[in-house]
């Protein structure tokens, strides 16, 4: 069985020049086929690292990781102590790379292995410290999903302080000095590409294709994606609670306008009483828009209240493969794990 003493990086001094961060939350299915595509791209880019963060899943995903590293030598494993989600599964993962670069890819063969060598092409060329894969080919969402999220741009683009760009995704390269930027960021309420955009350097974009999801379907389901929408507006600026100084000055000067407009009306042509439609809707619209605000204030406070707590960004439950994890050896596959039927029949 292959163990570290197999591994050329583990422990030894020398740095992998680039390491593969894969975030997986219940990716079981398709990680044989993941393996048998980047493992090769890598083998013929030179002394590499992948590290699989393993982020609670509930399928055997962590089983089939030790297995994997069987095979592959280069995979290291983080295993988280629950579900954190992918932001702070990607941070974990970051923590425990050492290469020159690192690139972020979905394991869901979503994002293609073999566009990694384009991906390294501007950083050793040119020097850039982030290139990011411009998203081509597959529109991977539906009408509403695309209107929703080109709607989320705008407002993002409108209400923060850094600037994102809607083609681009998850993939990407980073510079090690983007790496150690983006860990001094503790944060805990975090939108990664934000926090990149905030940290700056040099950067650029490759136009690669998208695929189809591999296995399983999405995890990003409208209320997740809606929650990390809440998150990366109000991580990134002050425009929504600063906002409403000026919706009330605009509903005061609109009230005090239609007092007076009542009140000549009054003079001219005498008491009009009824008019109390009027009064239940100005009572409805304004009471609503002090409920949006107090929401929205509560949002941020509620961002401060986690980031006072100063938990631990994530917990690690395990980790398999590095130069401080137990040796490979007291690995034990739990017997009960189905193995999957193409993990031996891949070759
Ligand atoms: N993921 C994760 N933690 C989560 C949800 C997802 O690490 O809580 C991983 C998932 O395994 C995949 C990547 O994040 O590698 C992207 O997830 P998914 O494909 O569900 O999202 P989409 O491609 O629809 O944006
Ligand atoms: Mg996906």
């Amino acid at each position: 069985m292959s163990g570290s003493a197999d591994d050329p990086v583990a422990g030894s001094a020398e740095r992998p020049l680039i390491s593969v961060v894969l975030p997986m939350h219940n990716e079981s299915r398709g990680l044989a086929r993941l393996f048998e595509r980047l493992v090769p791209v890598l083998d013929a880019i030179g002394r590499y690292e992948m590290v699989a963060i393993d982020d609670g899943s509930t399928d055997d995903t962590l089983a089939r990781l030790k297995q994997l590293r069987r095979s592959y030598p280069h995979l290291r494993v983080v295993s988280l102590s629950r579900n954190f989600g992918k932001e702070i599964a990607v941070t974990a993962g970051l923590a425990r790379t050492s290469g020159a670069c690192v690139v972020i890819m979905d394991s869901d063969l979503q994002h293609i292995p073999e566009g990694i060598p384009a991906l390294m092409e501007p950083w050793k060329r040119e020097g850039f410290a982030i290139v990011y894969a411009l998203r081509v080919g597959l529109d991977r969402c539906g009408a509403l999903r695309s209107t929703l999220s080109a709607a989320f741009y705008k407002v993002f683009d409108f209400m923060s302080e850094v600037k994102i760009d809607r083609e681009t995704g998850d993939f990407l390269l980073l510079d090690r000095r983007v790496v150690d930027a983006f860990l001094a960021m503790t944060e805990r309420n975090r939108f990664n590409r934000g926090l990149l955009a905030w940290a700056g350097f040099r950067n650029t974009t490759v136009p690669l294709e998208v695929e189809a999801r591999h296995a399983g379907s999405s995890q990003f389901g409208f209320l997740r994606l809606a929650r990390l929408a809440v998150t990366a507006i109000t991580a990134f600026g002050t425009l929504p609670l600063r906002i409403w100084s000026y919706i009330g000055m605009i509903f005061a000067l609109a009230g005090l306008g239609y007092g007076a407009f009542i009140a000549i009306r009054t003079l001219i042509f005498g008491a009009d009483v009824p008019g109390y439609p009027s009064i239940i809707v100005a009572v409805l619209v304004s009471a609503g828009v002090q409920l949006i605000g107090l929401g929205i204030i509560g949002e941020y406070i509620g961002h401060v209240y986690s980031e006072v707590k100063r938990r631990p960004l994530y917990l690690v439950q395990e980790t398999v493969g590095f130069a401080d994890s137990p040796a490979d050896e007291a690995v034990v596959v739990e017997p009960e794990t189905p193995l999957a039927p193409d993990l031996g029949g891949g070759e």
